[in-house]
């Protein structure tokens, strides 16, 4: 991927692999501008994350990797934050980085995309999980504390899909993004779940584009050999929208670059 700003290590307990790996994968790739979001720490389910005392490892360790690689590609430094409310810090919001992603991860504390509690979907209108999801999504930017949006349709990751039309059940929360200036990912991690394609959606991104929303791409690799995975993908998905460019960002303001 030219550019693929959501990647994570092993210090979020749930990755493998070494810094040095995911880069040397990015680079026999031709990626251009290579970012590490791993999951920021959090008061909240914090096994699946770093703790706050490793956010100075990460980012050493992240900055050294940038000035060994400097030659060969551009990286860049970052954190994939959970947006709960009543659980954010600023040690993370107020971190020296290039960019954060927000993302949902949780309804209502429900831990939407672990398929142990898959159960839950059973227990409640459909129609209305999605809009709990986009609405809380609407909040996030709101609070205009993120750059990107991570993975904007993750509610579909079971495939449990609503009977209501998507992007109507979205619209207000794509406005609430295009109106807090934030960039959306087209990440490629739902081609390894059961919904089998793309976070977000073709007509999702149909609506952003319409909204003048600009895209960015993201492996949301845990392993270096996911790494650019479903590249020619979601090339072709952006390009048939309409997109050709996509942004990253450097000490938080944005740039684009062609694809
Ligand atoms: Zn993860
Ligand atoms: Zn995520």
């Amino acid at each position: 991927m030219i550019v693929d700003l959501h990647n994570h290590t092993l210090l979020c307990n749930h990755a493998s692999g070494s810094i040095d790996e995911y880069i040397k994968k990015a680079i026999e790739t031709k990626t251009e501008y290579f970012g590490f979001s791993d999951h920021a720490p959090m008061d909240f389910d914090p096994k699946y994350r770093m703790n706050f005392n490793q956010m100075n490892t990460y980012e050493k360790d992240v900055l050294d990797a940038k000035l060994r690689y400097k030659d060969k590609i551009n990286i860049l430094l970052g954190y994939e934050v959970d947006y709960l409310k009543g659980h954010m810090d600023d040690r993370v919001l107020n971190a020296k980085v290039d960019y954060l992603i927000g993302s949902i991860h949780f309804i209502e504390g429900w831990g939407f995309d672990n398929p142990e509690f898959i159960g839950r979907y059973e227990e409640q209108d459909i129609d209305e999980i999605w809009q709990k999801y986009f609405d809380t999504i609407e909040e996030m930017a709101n609070t205009k504390l993120f750059d990107i949006v991570g993975h904007l349709d993750l509610i579909k990751v079971f495939k449990f899909m609503p009977k209501k039309d998507i992007t109507l059940i979205a619209r207000n929360a794509l406005i609430a993004i295009k109106k807090a200036d934030m960039v959306i990912e087209i990440n490629v991690a739902g081609y390894r779940k059961p919904i089998k394609e793309a976070y977000p959606s073709s007509s999702l991104l149909q609506l952003a584009f319409k909204l003048e929303i600009p895209i960015t791409f993201g492996s949301d690799a845990h392993e270096p050999n996911q790494v650019s995975l479903f590249n020619d993908e979601v090339i072709k998905l952006a390009k048939s929208v309409g997109y050709i460019e996509c942004a990253y960002f450097e000490n938080r303001k944005r740039k684009f670059i062609k694809f």
